[in-house]
């Protein structure tokens, strides 16, 4: 990046960094946090536990904190990194090893699929810019086939989410859509301290397991995403209000649901029997309209 440059952005950045006697200002707008907590680090690669054979994906290298280790222990390991200043750094200090090997990119734009048509084969790893960390989670749930696990740090109140079930405050759309796609696990908590700079928020690590078959049986995922959404726009009213404008009382009640209930009181499972007998009707409706159009 040239002078002028750095001027216009000095403003948001945060403090020097220092690595082998690289510098880099941590630049706000990328999400960098960089962690500097080598117990924390011990304790990531402990959850991942890397295998020889393993294809390793990192979304954010940054300065490498995880990578170097990573690298120890894998067959391959490609990076994705947005920072111009970070990817040259890596490449000259990783670059000569022929198992990495980095893509400078936006991860939001990345085709993952050029990296691997073997199914679950793999590994995506990231302290992801918290940002983007939905969007991230969500655009990765597009390969979802090809991928084995993914161990992502976030925030904690965005872990509390994906992992909340019915009765949990923290229950709600993000929750019930990842763990349509995923098993979660809340490994484990990680404190500000952890960090240079130093976030406002508490993080955590998180693992996202692609299930192989869905946990329950849905005719139209849209349809699914249809139901939790508009559910959850109206959280505090009950299901049979909340979504009149997709299923009419009488139809909710043929169902085994108990329609009085809030939406944070019910279970996948039960959003996928309302979302079964929604996408059914809409099939017999466009059934009976051919039928009718054909004798016309
Ligand atoms: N992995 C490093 C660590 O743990 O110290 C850095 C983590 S930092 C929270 C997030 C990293 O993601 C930064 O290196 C940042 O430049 C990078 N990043 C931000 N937005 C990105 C994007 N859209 N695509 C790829 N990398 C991005």
């Amino acid at each position: 990046m040239n002078d002028s440059k750095r001027k216009k952005h000095s403003g948001k950045r945060g403090p020097d960094l220092q690595n082998d006697g690289f510098q880099h200002q941590a630049r706000k707008r990328f999400g960098q946090n960089f962690l500097q907590d080598q117990n924390i680090i011990l304790k990531i690669l402990q959850s991942i536990r890397p295998q020889d054979n393993d294809h390793l994906v990192e979304i954010g290298p940054g300065q490498g904190a995880l990578t170097r280790h990573l690298l120890q222990t894998c067959q391959k390991l490609d990076a994705v990194e947005l920072d111009r200043d970070l990817a040259a750094y890596l490449e000259q200090t990783l670059g000569s090893d022929p198992r990495f090997s980095l893509q400078q990119g936006d991860v939001l734009k990345f085709d993952f699929s050029q990296l691997s048509d073997k199914p679950r084969s793999l590994r995506i790893i990231g302290n992801l810019p918290y940002n983007i960390s939905t969007p991230c989670m969500f655009h990765l749930l597009n390969y979802q086939s090809l991928i084995s696990d993914m161990t992502f740090m976030l925030q904690l109140e965005v872990v509390q989410r994906l992992a909340a079930g019915p009765g949990d405050p923290h229950y709600g759309r993000l929750g019930l859509i990842m763990q349509y796609y995923c098993q979660v696990e809340h490994l484990f908590d990680v404190p500000p301290t952890a960090f240079t700079p130093q976030p406002k928020v508490c993080s955590a690590i998180v693992r996202l397991t692609p299930h192989v078959r869905p946990p329950v049986e849905v005719d139209d995922v849209k349809c699914l995403q249809d139901v939790i959404r508009v559910a959850f726009t109206q959280r505090r009213k009950t299901l049979k209000n909340s979504l009149r404008t997709l299923i009419s009382e009488a139809e909710l009640n043929k169902l085994t649901i108990d329609t009085s209930l809030r939406p944070e009181k019910l279970s996948l499972a039960e959003y996928a029997i309302i979302s079964n007998s929604i996408s059914r009707n809409r099939q017999n409706a466009q059934g009976a309209q051919q039928k009718e159009e054909s004798h016309e």
